[in-house]
């Protein structure tokens, strides 16, 4: 275990060492309540395994994950919760909202009025150019490539 891992408080739980609220395990996730929810319910999933963002994490893996995420969801809405929607959230890097550097997919249920929002910057609704779109386009299918 490297020592990013031993100070991981996700990984601590995968470990039993410390409590949580688990809802869903399997030999290569689990998940449990956050323990500051958005709403009741909120749930999120983790590999066992450590990864600290999304490119160090195995597709197959990541594929799990929002696997089980679509499971949760729907067991959210038969759970006699308040959930009429379900947002999946998922922060990769401390500039996306990461305070876990472990990657962890939210699962939020959501009912009218909860006053939970997402607010957008100032360049949100502007409409980038075709040339725009297309070099972008490029940029990360040369790039898949190499992932
Ligand atoms: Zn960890």
């Amino acid at each position: 275990m490297t020592q990013e891992e031993k100070s991981c408080i996700f990984c601590k739980i995968v470990a039993g060492k410390l409590p949580s609220y688990t809802v869903y395990e399997d030999n290569q996730v689990v998940a449990f309540l956050d323990i500051k929810p958005i709403n009741p319910g909120h749930t999120l999933i983790i590999p066992k395994e450590h990864a600290p963002n999304l490119a160090e994490l195995d597709p197959e893996i990541g594929g799990k994950i929002f696997k089980v995420g679509v499971k949760i969801s729907a067991a959210l809405r038969r759970s006699g919760l308040r959930c009429d929607g379900v947002n999946l959230w998922l922060a990769d890097g401390k500039v996306a909202g990461q305070e876990v550097l472990h990657v962890h997919l939210h699962i939020v249920p959501r009912f009218r009025g909860d006053g939970f929002r997402i607010q957008v910057g100032p360049e949100y609704g502007r409409s980038p150019t075709g040339s725009e779109l297309a070099t972008n386009a490029a940029s990360i299918s040369q790039a898949l490539k190499s992932v």
